[in-house]
């Protein structure tokens, strides 16, 4: 349902234009080749039902029947990160593919309690991740957070105990947010407000954020807002739904880390036009566009802005404006989202002029 081109030229610019990623699951990063590599590496038979090559698997990949088979496949490839190694080899191919996309800060978010449940010790998980993202900066001057979430298919009492075993992490700025993901529906925000009472009064400093409003209603946004103290949702689709919270979310400006791709995949819609993207826009609702697993849903950070350009034909004015709101929404400190407007700015002048003249 593509309606408007997206040109050589505006792709180099969406490229170029510094963009800032706030809503990828590393875990949602595994690319079968890694898969493979890492399975054969640690020994790991996978079932038989599973594909065989990479090949195979990204055909499979291409056609989840529904979000349980999606998850099936989803906890076979985690099954093969065993080591510090294999968790930093994860993010590294993630930093290094968002780095070709033209993204220069990523707040990435992993799931301790997916591999702790498999006898991995967080620690090896986390500071496989932590030494991947001081070497993404080193080697590609991105900047990089690493954001903890909790499954909410799993206790809240599991979840406080998960944050209690990263405290550490924590008070050494290792890990700078919360957030919490899974099937959301059977399991509303109030749930976890335990979890991030606990965050917000001892460690003031980090990040809150909630997946919400993807398939859930609009309530499961304000419920987080209200109750959880987000500054940030993840998806908020479902927003859309109720025009004071759309004013709410403009007035305080809430980011939404948008996904269109995943919401395809996952069938929240049939097609990215149907998003309310330009409504979000049209009522200053800042958001982000991110990849969400991109390794499963066809597409990294650039193919999502591609897909969002091709169904609404936004200018390069209005992808300035998008990029500045992520910068904005970003927890990066002040001196670096400087850098990121100027740069933005540097992009926006060598291709709007590049059209006038
Ligand atoms: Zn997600």
């Amino acid at each position: 349902m593509a309606q408007f081109e997206c040109t050589e030229h505006m792709e180099s610019f969406l490229r170029e234009l510094p963009k800032c990623e706030h809503h990828v699951h590393l875990e949602g990063t595994l690319e079968p080749s890694l898969l493979f590599k890492l399975a054969k590496r640690n020994n790991i038979t996978l079932p038989e039902s599973f594909p065989k090559s990479v090949e195979e698997c990204t055909d499979r990949y291409n056609r989840f029947a529904d979000l349980q088979d999606f998850l099936d496949h989803y906890y076979i490839g985690m099954s093969v990160l065993i080591t510090e190694n294999d968790f930093y080899d994860l993010a590294m191919d993630y930093f290094a593919k968002a780095h070709s996309d033209g993204c220069h800060h990523s707040e990435v978010f992993f799931d301790p309690q997916g591999h702790v449940e498999r006898n991995i010790d967080i620690d090896t998980v986390i500071q496989g991740f932590h030494r991947a993202c001081k070497d993404a900066n080193s080697k590609y001057g991105t900047t990089n957070k690493l954001i903890m979430c909790l499954l909410r298919h799993l206790p809240a009492e599991n979840g406080l105990q998960t944050i209690h075993s990263a405290s550490k992490y924590y008070e050494d700025g290792i890990i700078h947010g919360l957030g919490l993901d899974s099937s959301e529906k059977p399991f509303p925000p109030e749930l976890f407000t335990e979890c991030y009472a606990h965050i917000k009064t001892n460690y003031p400093g980090i990040g809150l954020t909630a997946h919400a409003g993807e398939e859930g209603d609009h309530t499961f946004v304000s419920t987080s807002l209200d109750l959880l103290q987000v500054s940030r949702i993840d998806h908020g689709v479902n927003s859309h739904q109720n025009e004071e919270l759309m004013k709410r979310l403009a007035t305080q400006e809430t980011l939404l880390s948008l996904c269109p791709l995943s919401n395809v995949k996952l069938q929240v819609v049939k097609d990215v036009a149907e998003l309310p993207i330009a409504k979000f826009f049209e009522m200053n609702v800042p958001f982000s566009i991110n990849s969400d697993d991109p390794a499963y849903f066809g597409g990294y950070i650039l193919d999502n802005y591609k897909a969002v350009h091709t169904r609404f034909g936004f200018t390069m004015e209005q992808w300035k404006v998008i990029a500045i709101n992520g910068i904005k929404g970003s927890w990066c400190d002040d001196d670096r989202k400087q850098e990121l407007f100027e740069l933005v700015e540097v992009v926006y002048k060598k291709y709007a002029v590049t059209i006038d003249a």
